[in-house]
């Protein structure tokens, strides 16, 4: 598969090319065509294998080939994605390339992590948010504070799940996925990357992806 077989639209390809990307990296081959398709998967990558680009592009696709509207100033947002990961760091660096790849059109990402106070996340998100990048503990709180509604969420994107777990955020994914308004499985698309697949996370992906979903390495 190239970028230009997988057929992303214009503006996408565009900005895939401003990147600098020629050629797909082997988790970006597997997981491009199966997100496309529709279906959900749990994935073992590692950082530096370019699995961010590997869930954003066929995401962002999606999102420019259904017309995602521009999400203007709210109270309350509701985000058509919303992706976790557990560190500062890489929420970050997901949120810059999803900026990158959504230059151009109105699909506005915002980024949201501890830290820092919640007045300023907040202030983020009532501007506009179609994707919402968090870290568990603030992505909860702003839940709980109901300026995020859940029932648009048409893509869940779990980020180095097994780390997740390692730093006590396993009660946070399951709320999350409980909350009232968040989609059932059935109904939004589910991803998961995780540098390793111990039981627990075999567990999880049981729980929170479709029952037909795709496992690849
Ligand atoms: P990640 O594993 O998603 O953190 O990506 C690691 C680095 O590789 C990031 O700096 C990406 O911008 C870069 N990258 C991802 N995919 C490609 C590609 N197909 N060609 C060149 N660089 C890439």
């Amino acid at each position: 598969l190239t970028f230009e077989e997988a057929n992303l639209c214009q503006t996408l390809a565009k900005n895939i090319e401003k990147a600098g990307y020629s050629k797909l990296t082997p988790v970006q081959k597997y997981s491009i065509p199966i997100v496309l398709a529709g279906r959900d998967l749990m994935a073992c990558a590692q950082t530096g294998s370019g699995k961010t680009a590997a869930f954003l592009l066929p995401i962002l696709a999606h999102m420019m080939e259904d017309g995602v509207t521009a999400s203007h100033f709210k109270e309350l947002q509701e985000p058509e994605c919303i992706i976790v990961a557990p560190t500062r760091e890489l929420i970050n660096q997901i949120f810059l390339e999803a900026r990158k790849f959504a230059y151009g059109t109105c699909i506005r990402p915002v980024v949201i992590y501890g830290g820092t106070q919640t007045g300023h996340s907040i202030r983020q998100i009532v501007q506009g948010c179609n994707i919402l990048c968090a870290t568990p503990g603030r992505l909860m709180d702003i839940i709980g504070k109901e300026k995020i509604g859940l029932s648009k969420v048409r893509y869940l994107v779990l980020d180095e799940a097994d780390r997740m777990l390692d730093m006590g955020f396993g009660p946070e994914m399951k709320k999350l996925i409980s909350c009232p308004g968040m989609p059932p499985r059935e109904q939004r698309q589910t991803l998961m990357f995780s540098a390793t697949f111990p039981e627990e996370i075999q567990r999880l992906a049981g729980e929170f992806l479709k029952t037909e979903y795709l496992f690849v390495a």
